[in-house]
């Protein structure tokens, strides 16, 4: 069978990101095979409601035909334009504009990247040149939050603070400082909303004291904490945050490569609390995953500083061949009118507060520790013990145990360690679709009891 052969060229050939590679080899792979809307079938024909939207990206849903129409006709007309040397292309250039349109404040300037990590990247060399620009050559540190993540490139691996990013990587950790995440189920202050913000910018203001001020550039979050278990800060953290960095004269950095594009309700995150940071890094529903682009987006007042550093003639020397591929600009303008004009971002949050409703019948679940949801972003926390929220043993798997399951009853969703399953259907989903995940959800937690 020609899926015989694929697991083996598989298991000879390919290297899987984030995977245990032994554990790999053993169990082989999983070959996902076609897909339309919310389903995604897999090659022995098992179709399975897709409650990560791939790797939370694919926010219109799978089989676009109107998505796939630009792409084929942009691979007709110009396939390739490079942005280098003064050239462009007419989607790259209104790509940007559409996002200077829609991102908060004056974040005017978009350099194209070709996912997230490249886009933290972008971010973490734009601030030093900017500091070097500006003269301030001691202000290198940046602060990022406990699990957070910002993806694999060193940079952004370095200010990711999941160990297994770091531990036998031999990451530099001469410039990348931890405070501790808001993380309200599970926080040293408790979990009074007021208690938890009070904390976390009296932690930012400690470490920044413990570094010196003149040697601290920015920090650095994602507004709700995707890949350290769905995080979802009390309100008024990021307005606090924000407000932190202005005093302590620190750029603010958002990381909204998840939370971007109507995942958590408005386009993006920020919005909730009518946050204007100086950078944000975007990706994922950009292209709702149908192509690879991301982008580091910059306040007009920073990048004045940087394009003063050019003013010899020299170079801005940081690039990417790929950067702004007009086939990957041009579906993300037909997905930013799916957003826009064809009713997602609408349908993401009224299905969004019906799915938060469904999700939270769960909490009765002896399992379930703690349930956490902001739009279509959800996940559980499972614990051995309700009252003292004493973690399941890690020899019990229960998340790897609880993905096998999900998977046999028809769902996919996605397991952060060994104590947290996490959701972010695609934005079209339905509400029956819904009602789906959570029957299956249901069935999949009765298993592991
Ligand atoms: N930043 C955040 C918040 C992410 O969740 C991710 C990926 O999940 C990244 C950065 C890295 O993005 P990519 O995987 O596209 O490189």
């Amino acid at each position: 069978m020609l899926s015989n052969h694929l697991v083996e060229d598989d298991r000879a050939h390919l290297i899987h990101p984030v995977t245990s590679l032994r554990a790999h080899e053993q169990r082989g792979v999983t070959i996902l095979q076609s897909a339309k809307g919310c389903f995604v079938t897999d090659a022995s024909g098992h179709t399975l409601l897709d409650g990560f939207a791939g790797l939370w990206c694919v926010n219109a849903g799978y089989g676009h035909e109107s998505i796939i129409e630009v792409a084929m006709e942009q691979m007709r007309r110009l396939p390739y334009a490079t942005g280098y040397f003064h050239f462009g292309s007419e989607p790259a250039i209104r790509l940007a504009a559409k996002l200077a349109e829609i991102t908060p404040g004056d974040l005017n300037r978009v350099f194209f990247t070709l996912g997230g990590s490249d886009a933290v990247d972008t971010v973490v060399r734009m601030v030093r040149y900017y500091n070097n620009v500006r003269g301030m050559t001691l202000k290198k540190q940046f602060i990022s939050l406990e699990r957070g993540y910002h993806g694999s490139s060193s940079n952004g691996a370095g200010l990711t603070a999941l160990p297994v990013f770091h531990e036998k990587f031999d990451l530099p950790r001469s410039w990348q400082h931890y405070i501790p995440s808001p993380y309200p189920y599970r926080n040293a202050a408790g979990e009074d909303p007021a208690a938890i913000i009070a904390a976390s910018v009296q932690a930012l203001k400690n470490k920044v004291r413990e570094i010196g001020q003149d040697n601290v550039a920015a920090f650095i979050c994602e507004p709700v904490q995707g890949s350290g278990g769905v995080i979802v800060p009390p309100t008024g953290y990021l307005t606090a945050m924000q407000a932190a960095c202005r005093e302590l004269g620190i750029l603010f950095i958002i990381d909204e490569v998840i939370t971007g594009f109507g995942r958590t309700g408005p386009m993006f995150a920020c919005e909730h609390e009518g946050i204007e940071p100086d950078f944000m890094t975007i990706a994922k529903g950009l292209t709702s995953g149908y192509v690879p682009m991301g982008a580091a987006i910059v306040s007009n007042r920073v990048y004045e500083v940087i394009a003063d550093g050019t003013v010899d003639g020299s170079a801005f020397g940081h690039g990417l061949t790929y950067s702004g591929h007009p086939v990957s600009a041009a579906v993300g303008l037909e997905v930013m009118r799916l957003y826009q004009e064809g009713g997602l971002i609408e349908n993401g949050q009224r299905v969004g507060a019906y799915f938060g409703r469904r999700l939270a019948e769960l909490r009765d679940h002896p399992l379930v520790g703690d349930v956490r949801s902001i739009g279509l972003l959800g996940a559980i926390e499972l614990v051995a013990d309700k009252e003292t929220k004493r973690k399941p043993a890690k020899e019990a798997r229960v998340g790897a145990r609880l993905f096998d399951a999900g998977y046999k009853n028809g769902l996919i969703f996605r397991a952060f360690g060994d104590d947290t399953i996490g959701f972010a259907p695609p934005l079209c989903i339905t509400e029956s679709e819904v009602d789906l995940l959570i029957e299956r959800l249901d069935k999949t937690l009765a298993l592991a009891l």
